[in-house]
C-alpha cells in the first residue's frame, strides 16, 4: 500500500464536474489501495480576482472586493449545489463560505482605510481560494461515501515569514502532520488540504507564492514520507515543445529532477520552480498527469531519469529580452569587475537568465527582461563612470528583442560534442544567428541567445533532432 499525494490545479476544480472528475480520480486511487493525501488549488481565476480587489482597495476603491467576494461565493454555492445533496451539509458549507469571505471583505476595508497593502496582507486575502475548495471537495467525497476530511493547511504547513514568498520549515511541518495527518490517513481516511497557504509557527498565514501549491503537495509529500506525488493539471504531461509553436511536441515519459529544474528555468511553466527541492531529499518520484485524460500516462520525474547518449528531450523558448554587454579592454585580469555587474543589476532587482564570458575577458554579456533595461543600463554607466571616462570600459551595449532557445536532456552530458554540433548544424541550415551561448554547469541543457525574429525557427530546427533519435 503506499501513500499517495495528489494535487489537483486549479482548471481541475474550476467547477461542479470539474471536481467530480478528480473525486473520480481519488476512488480511483483509494480503491487501489493507495493511502491518498488531496492538495487542491483555488478554482481557476480566483487567486487573481482576489489580488485584483486588494489592490483597488488601495487606490480607495472597495466595490472590487465586495463584487469578487460575490462571484467566488456564487461559483462556490453553484458548485456545492452539483456536488453536496445534504441541505444540513450544504448550509454549513456555505456558513463557512460565507465567513471566509467576509473576513477577505472586512480585510479589504482595512486596506482600503490604510490605503496600503503589505505582502503579510496580501496573503492573508489571497488564502480564502484554497479552502473553499478543500472543503468542496471532502463533502463530495463524503457523499460518495468515501471519509473524507478538509484540513486547514495553516495547521499543517509551517513556514517561516518571507510573506508571499515564503519557505517552508521542514522539521515543524513534519511533526504537525505525524500529530494531525498521519492518524487520519492511517484511519482510511481522505484529507483534503488547500495548496499555496501554510502559516507561520506563530499562526499567522503565509503564501509560497504563485503557482505554490504545487510546492505545498511536494512539501507534504516529504513530511509525510509519500511514496509518490501526482500533480494533476490540463496537459498530458510535460511537453517537448511549446505545442502552440511546434505541431509536433509530445510528451516527454521520464525527465530527472535536474532537467526538469533547467526547464522551469527556461520558460516551460510546468511546476512551480521550488517543487522539486523536497522531493530531491527524499528520492520521491512526481508525476505531470492530466485530470482531463486520466488514463494517459503523463510524464513521471525522478532521481536519475537513464539518460540515453547523446539524445535530447525538449526545447524551451523565453521571449521578451534583452542582451546588455559590458566591454572593454580595461577589464581584462582586473578582479571584481563581474561582482560590480551584478551587483548595479541587482539594484535594480532585474532578474538574469543567462551570463556568459569569453575567456578573452573583454566584454561580459547577459541577458534580462527588456523591462528591466533602462534601469540596468543606468545603473551599469553609474557604477563604471569612472572606468568609462577612462576608456577602460568602452560601452554598456544593449540589445533588444532577444529570445533564448534552450535545448534540453542529460544524454548530451555523455556525448556533448555530438549533441552539440547537430544543434549548431541544423540551426545553420535554418538561418539562424547565434549571438552568444552558455551551458549550464548541469550540463543538461545548452541556451542560445537569438533575434527574436529566429526563436521559433530555432525551436522548430532544434525540436526536429529531439524526435529525429
Ligand atoms: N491558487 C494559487 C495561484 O493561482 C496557487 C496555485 O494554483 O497553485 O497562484
Ligand atoms: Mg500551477
Amino acid at each position: 500500500m503506499s501513500t499517495l499525494i495528489l494535487k489537483f490545479g486549479g482548471t481541475s476544480v474550476a467547477d461542479a464536474d470539474a471536481i467530480k472528475r478528480v473525486a473520480d480520480i481519488v476512488r480511483t486511487q483509494r480503491a487501489a489501495g493507495h493511502r491518498v493525501v488531496a492538495v487542491v488549488s483555488a478554482m481557476s481565476g480566483v487567486t487573481d480576482a482576489l489580488t485584483r480587489g486588494v489592490r483597488a482597495a488601495v487606490s480607495g476603491d472597495q466595490s472590487v472586493c465586495r463584487d469578487v467576494a460575490h462571484e467566488i461565493l456564487l461559483r462556490t454555492a453553484e458548485a456545492c449545489s452539483q456536488l453536496v445533496p445534504s441541505h444540513k451539509e450544504r448550509e454549513a458549507l456555505l456558513a463557512g463560505a460565507r465567513k471566509i469571505m467576509a473576513g477577505y471583505e472586512s480585510v479589504c476595508q482595512s486596506v482600503l482605510v490604510l490605503a496600503e497593502v503589505t505582502p503579510r496582507v496580501l496573503d492573508r486575502a489571497t488564502a480564502c481560494g484554497e479552502p473553499l475548495v478543500a472543503s468542496l471537495l471532502a463533502a463530495h467525497l463524503r457523499t460518495l461515501g468515501i471519509e473524507s476530511r478538509a484540513i486547514q493547511a495553516e495547521d499543517v504547513v509551517v513556514t517561516d515569514d518571507t510573506y508571499q514568498n515564503a519557505a517552508p520549515l521542514l522539521d515543524e511541518t513534519r511533526s504537525r502532520c505525524a500529530h494531525q495527518l498521519a492518524p487520519l490517513i492511517a484511519q482510511g481516511m481522505i484529507p483534503v488540504i488547500g495548496g499555496f497557504i501554510g502559516a507561520t509557527l506563530s499562526g499567522v498565514p503565509t503564501t509560497l507564492g504563485r503557482g505554490g501549491s504545487d510546492f505545498s503537495a511536494a512539501i507534504l509529500g516529504n513530511a509525510l514520507a509519500a511514496d509518490e506525488v501526482w500533480i494533476w493539471t490540463d496537459v498530458d504531461g510535460v511537453m517537448s515543445a511549446d505545442p502552440r509553436l511546434v505541431p509536433g511536441a509530445k510528451v516527454i515519459p521520464v525527465l530527472s529532477y535536474a532537467e526538469v529544474g533547467e526547464l522551469a528555468y527556461f520558460g516551460a511553466a510546468v511546476l512551480h520552480p521550488r517543487t522539486i527541492r523536497p522531493l530531491m531529499d527524499e528520492h520521491i518520484p512526481l508525476w505531470i498527469k492530466n485530470t482531463f485524460h486520466p488514463d494517459v500516462e503523463g510524464t513521471r520525474i525522478e532521481s536519475d531519469s537513464s539518460p540515453i547518449r547523446g539524445t535530447l528531450k525538449a526545447v524551451t523558448d523565453v521571449r521578451g529580452l534583452s542582451l546588455i554587454t559590458v566591454e572593454g579592454r580595461g577589464m581584462l585580469g582586473v578582479p571584481g569587475i563581474a561582482a560590480r555587474t551584478f551587483e548595479a543589476v541587482a539594484r535594480c532587482q532585474a532578474n538574469v537568465l543567462m551570463i556568459s564570458q569569453a575567456s578573452s575577458e573583454q566584454s561580459i554579456c547577459f541577458v534580462i527582461p527588456s523591462r528591466d533595461v533602462a534601469c540596468v543600463q543606468a545603473s551599469l554607466e553609474q557604477a563604471f563612470a569612472l572606468e568609462i571616462a577612462r576608456r577602460e570600459i568602452d560601452r554598456v551595449g544593449t540589445l533588444d528583442c532577444v529570445g533564448i532557445v534552450t535545448a534540453l536532456g542529460a544524454g548530451m552530458r555523455l556525448g556533448v560534442a555530438g549533441v552539440t554540433s547537430r544543434l549548431f548544424t541544423a540551426l545553420d541550415a535554418q538561418d539562424v544567428n547565434i549571438i552568444a551561448i552558455a551551458q549550464g554547469s548541469s550540463e543538461c541543457s545548452v541556451s542560445i541567445v537569438v533575434q527574436e525574429q529566429d526563436v521559433e525557427r530555432a525551436v522548430l530546427a532544434i525540436h526536429e533532432e529531439v524526435i529525429k533519435q
